[in-house]
């Protein structure tokens, strides 16, 4: 083990860390750490079963060895064993095999051995975290857990607040039910006190920036009228008819965001996407036109929203870009909340940050992304547009992040951090207020958030892997770059064969934007000379039905993967020029306006470190190759 090097313990200086051994974080496609897994898991097991026999030791069995010999005892534990094992045959039978080099599908790949280790294990006690009482151990965890996050993603520790989420949907639905909140506090302050926002009009008043805001409620409490204030936000009084205004976001948006605008009573109507553009990054210069058209017509906007990391294609918006348009409207009296949902590409920050959290400098970074071994490549790795987005990521007033994504944590873990932590208390029903009487963790976090009752045992799985796993260039690091040049390997991969053949046919193979931002590479495949989009559609479904679950049973699947539709309903013509490569002609694309594609989400860290890229590589394209006979046999 690496030595700080100086034994004076300095509290800026954090010791000296050593890159985790990705292979030992994992039980492994072969369950290569089964003896470390079983020994320590029955070792946990026996400890919580000792922590039962020692409270108070005096008491007496509830249940004598006689009675538990008895056939009717028996009978009882026989039909649990039976029904287990049942299950146990079920969950072989049909379940995804997440952590093999052979599933390349949707946003899943092996979970952390401590992850799973802590999640059993906390689960025996059944901590509750909606309230301290229940989870005396977790909710603190929680909190924890919700600083880790902040940090990472560039929040300043003192101001900012984090927590699990149920899942990244529940993320999100916390982000925009502040936002709204946000947004109806200087107008609810103008009923109570109009005194305390004096010279300033509706306009202005529905346009305060985050901050103002935020001091305002401050300024609110001081004259001892907050509950009367609160009482006349959005959350008494419901929302009008488009009263507060509109979200924005992109197309390539989550769906989780159509329920967030009907749950939250702002309405689909007042729910406005912008087009994307080809690389699916939300379009800056459209973006800046739907603003001064909502200007015009003197609605305001409730919030931004941007994505790192888009569900369907890993596209990561120009955050910095887009910063740096909310601060210049910002200056001319227009004002909105920002939110990045980072639900997917969160953890991918971790890879920028040096063992103190730094954010690290791009030449600096691209050293280390190779000296530490992260990415065999030194072409892959972020480009400098990419690196600016995590770099800006800060700027945002919340962020959505799921641990249970890049996390590799167990479902069900989502996450939410914010940047001033004082906006909890115009979406919570206590009237006291935790931090502001110095303490870190509530007494009652079920106030606080979306959701009532919760694991504690997610908390203490999330909790623990930052333990093990540090959230830098260290740790989360070295498994998520290994991922991000899997895809990258991929994709250069694509673009050298162009084309194979298949029963003396050939057929061109594209993927959907030229470098992939992250770790998702989308794809189809095209017989070379066809203009018939229907006709690719179907070959490319059949691929997929082929590679799934559809033509079951998976167990016996070579590959597996995901599809996804992208149509012009979504996402207007981004798509087009994809097609066009492929070669299909742009009023083929205009009749048929929709384009099926395999979606490969590369979260495995075990492809791009296999000595074997060139075999795994050959492999993955034989099994394309047996897929397309297939097709061909069943379009004939
Ligand atoms: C996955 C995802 C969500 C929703 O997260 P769940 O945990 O599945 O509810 C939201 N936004 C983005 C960008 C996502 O990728």
């Amino acid at each position: 083990m690496a030595q700080n090097p100086s034994n004076k313990p300095d509290a800026k200086q954090q010791p000296v860390q050593e890159n985790v051994e990705v292979n030992a974080l994992f039980l492994g496609p072969k369950s290569e750490n089964r003896d470390y897994f079983k020994n320590t898991l029955s070792f946990l097991m026996d400890e919580h079963m000792h922590w039962r026999r020692d409270f108070h030791p005096e008491d007496r069995n509830v249940m004598d060895l006689k009675e538990m010999r008895s056939e009717h005892f028996q009978a009882t534990l026989d039909r649990t064993t039976d029904v287990l094992l049942d299950l146990s045959a079920k969950l072989k039978k049909t379940s995804m095999p997440w952590f093999s080099a052979r599933y390349l599908g949707h946003m899943n790949s092996d979970t952390l051995m401590v992850a799973n280790l802590a999640y059993m294990m906390t689960m025996l006690y059944n901590p509750n975290n909606c309230a301290y009482e229940a989870s005396t151990v977790t909710t603190p965890m929680e909190i924890e857990a919700g600083k880790d996050m902040a940090t990472m993603l560039g929040f300043p520790t003192e101001s900012s607040w984090g927590h699990i989420t149920t899942d990244g949907t529940v993320a999100n639905y916390e982000g925009l039910w502040m936002a709204r909140n946000l947004k109806s506090f200087p107008l609810a302050v103008k009923k109570v006190r109009p005194d305390l926002v004096k010279g300033m009009d509706d306009w202005a008043l529905l346009n305060m920036p985050v901050k103002m805001v935020l001091d305002l409620v401050d300024t609110v409490k001081k004259a001892g009228v907050f509950d009367d204030v609160r009482n006349e936000t959005v959350r008494a009084n419901g929302v009008g008819e488009g009263t507060l205004g509109v979200v924005l976001i992109p197309q390539s948006k989550h769906y989780s965001w159509v329920k967030a605008a009907d749950v939250l009573g702002i309405g689909n109507k007042h729910f406005i996407e912008v087009q994307v553009n080809e690389n699916f990054h939300m379009d800056i210069t459209i973006l800046k036109k739907i603003i001064d058209d909502q200007i015009s017509k003197k609605i305001p906007i409730i919030a931004l929203v941007a994505v790192v990391g888009t569900t369907e294609e890993g596209s990561i918006d120009e955050i910095a870009t887009i910063a740096k348009l909310k601060e210049d409207y910002e200056k001319k009296g227009i004002s909105f909340y920002f939110h990045v949902d980072a639900a997917y590409g969160g953890y991918s920050r971790s890879m920028f940050l040096d063992e103190n959290s730094r954010f690290m400098e791009y030449d600096e970074l691209k050293k280390r992304l190779i000296s530490d071994g992260i990415f065999v490549n030194p072409t892959d790795g972020p480009t400098k547009e990419i690196y600016e987005s995590y770099k800006a990521i800060p700027k945002a007033d919340s962020i959505t992040i799921d641990p249970h994504k890049m996390g590799y944590i167990p479902y069900a873990a989502g996450g939410i951090v914010v940047k001033d932590r004082r906006i909890l208390d115009l979406i919570s029903y206590l009237a006291s207020y935790f931090y502001e009487k110095g303490e870190d963790t509530p007494a009652l976090l079920g106030s606080y958030i979306l959701e009532g009752s919760k694991a504690g045992a997610t908390a203490a799985a999330v909790w623990a892997s930052h333990r093990v796993i540090p959230l830098n260039i260290t740790g989360y690091g070295q498994i998520i770059g290994r991922s991000i040049e899997g895809a990258q390997i991929f994709t250069n991969e694509l673009k050298t064969v162009k084309s194979i053949k298949v029963a003396g046919r050939e057929f061109v193979v594209e993927p959907l934007t030229i470098n992939p931002d992250f770790n998702i590479v989308c794809m189809a495949f095209n017989e070379k000379g066809n203009t018939d989009l229907e006709k690719m559609n179907k070959l490319n479904d059949i691929i997929f039905q082929e590679s799934s679950y559809v033509d079951g049973p998976v167990y016996l699947n070579d590959w597996i993967t995901s599809q996804t539709e992208l149509k012009t309903v979504d996402y207007g013509d981004a798509p087009k020029s994809f097609v066009g490569r492929l070669g299909i002609p742009g009023n083929e694309w205009d009749r048929v306006k929709s384009v099926m594609v395999l979606r490969l989400c590369i979260l495995n860290p075990f492809i791009s470190h296999y000595d074997n890229i060139e075999t795994t590589w050959k492999n993955y394209l034989e099994i394309m190759k047996g897929k397309i006979e297939v097709a061909i046999t069943q379009m004939n």
